[in-house]
């Protein structure tokens, strides 16, 4: 999960990182308060989950409550890379000497901690990586050892932070490591990091990305979850008890298990076609998942056909029959399913479907043929699709056929699954 600015400077603080004070505002009335409180000048960034927020001009300094109005009135329900801003957060002016840029993040491949630091912080610090990597130290942190004031010390000097400022950029270091670890951070950023004319270090920005894994340990990361702007399918999925992550291809998949779920991804590419999503129904999966699991693929609006991979195991085909039997009932399906059943109880669920096999609901018998065909449906691979299933292979959820025709949706349904 991804927090806000205004959230990672909370979390930060709680790890004595300083900060400047502030508050949120959704309003220019708030935003007047909050800068009346905060003092001015006061500086009004706009609070979207992306960066680049200064170029875009998210983020805006004000002398006066008249400057407050106009730059909080601007900001607000300004879209910044597609992110539509709600919020705002308004903190007191900060007097900049020099920005520098710090952060923690896992290096998965070294199997370590990786603390990155550079005086060249600042709006730019992508471009920095690009054309001069060199002006970023980089320095690995054995997690079972941690971080060290000598590993502070010698990176501060690596990277030619001032000297007079080293011991509070190294407490600070410190600091920001602990929040990294014990706040079960996967990403841990301040960019930038200030130096003040009159000498101190503080965070101007906060960027944290937490261990979604470790939610278990933090109740109190139930107020950020509360906040955030989720892919809508994501949180539907949730709501149901689902394993799942949105993708952008068109070929709808369900299987149990979340190995033989990325598996499925696998042969949908290794076919030509592209993964709408991941979707793992989980061991032991009863009719009322499977139904569940359908009616959510169902809503994705991207969805052109859905590939089902069940290996029972603990799972039974039977109740994956019955859910799918179930879901073709309840739920107005817009797109042919493709299925593959095999293992624990397979036969007596091939026998449950067997009376309703369509060219909307297509059963094959090895993994790759599944995927093969699911592809060539949601590509609208009319040849290769039975009687009847042409029509609706073609359909893309616009209502219009791939080939540029227009079919009625109406028509398609009923001579769907029902
Ligand atoms: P980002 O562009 O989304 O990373 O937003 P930041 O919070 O990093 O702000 C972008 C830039 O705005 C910073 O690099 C600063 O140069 C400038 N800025 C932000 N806060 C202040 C402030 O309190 N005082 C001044 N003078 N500049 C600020
Ligand atoms: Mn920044």
């Amino acid at each position: 999960m991804d927090l806000f600015e205004y959230q990672g400077k909370q979390y930060f603080a709680g790890y004595g990182i300083p900060v400047s004070p502030g508050g949120v505002a959704v309003t220019v009335e708030e935003a007047l308060e909050e800068a009346g409180k905060a003092g001015y000048p006061v500086v009004l960034k706009a609070q979207v989950k992306v960066g680049g927020r200064g170029k875009a001009g998210g983020v805006k300094l004000a002398a006066t409550p008249a400057e407050v109005s106009e730059h909080a009135g601007a900001i607000l329900g300004m879209d910044i890379k597609g992110h539509k801003v709600e919020r705002l957060w308004v903190e007191h002016a900060s007097d900049i000497s020099k920005e520098w840029y710090a952060s923690f993040t896992l290096d998965r491949s070294a199997q370590q901690h990786l603390l990155m630091l550079s005086t060249k912080g600042g709006v730019d610090i992508e471009e920095v990586a690009r054309t001069d990597p060199e002006a970023i130290v980089r320095r690995h942190v054995d997690p079972a050892r941690g971080f060290s004031p000598e590993d502070a010390a010698a990176a501060l000097s690596d990277a030619g932070i001032d000297e007079a400022a080293r011991q509070q950029a190294a407490d600070l270091l410190a600091s920001l490591y602990k929040c990294f670890v014990e706040g079960d951070c996967d990403l841990a950023e301040i960019n930038p990091l200030i130096l003040t004319p009159d000498g101190t270090v503080h965070a101007l920005d906060a960027k944290i990305t937490l261990d979604d894994n470790a939610a278990f340990r933090h109740p109190e990361w139930a107020d950020f979850a509360a906040t955030e702007t989720t892919d809508r399918r994501e949180k539907e999925a949730k709501e149901r008890g689902l394993n799942y992550v949105g993708l952008s291809g068109n070929v709808g998949i369900i299987a149990n298990g979340a190995g033989l779920a990325m598996s499925t991804l696998d042969v949908v590419a290794q076919a030509g076609g592209t993964a709408a999503n991941f979707l793992d129904i989980g061991g032991g999966a009863s009719a009322d998942m499977m139904a569940s699991a359908l009616d959510l693929i169902n809503s994705d609006q991207n969805v052109s056909s859905i590939l089902v991979n069940i290996f029972g195991g603990i799972t039974r085909c039977d109740e994956i029959a019955k859910g799918i039997l179930d879901a073709i009932v309840r739920v107005d399906l817009h797109s042919p399913i493709v299925l593959r059943l095999d293992g624990t109880n397979a036969e007596t669920g091939r026998a449950l479907l067997a009376p309703h096999l369509s060219g909307r609901l297509i059963a094959e018998t090895t993994m790759l043929e599944a995927a093969a065909r699911a592809v060539a449906l949601a590509s609208g691979g009319r040849s290769s699709a039975p009687e009847g299933a042409g029509a609706a292979a073609g359909v893309n959820r616009d209502g219009d056929s791939a080939d540029g025709e227009s079919v009625d949706t109406a028509n398609v349904n009923a001579g769907g699954l029902r």
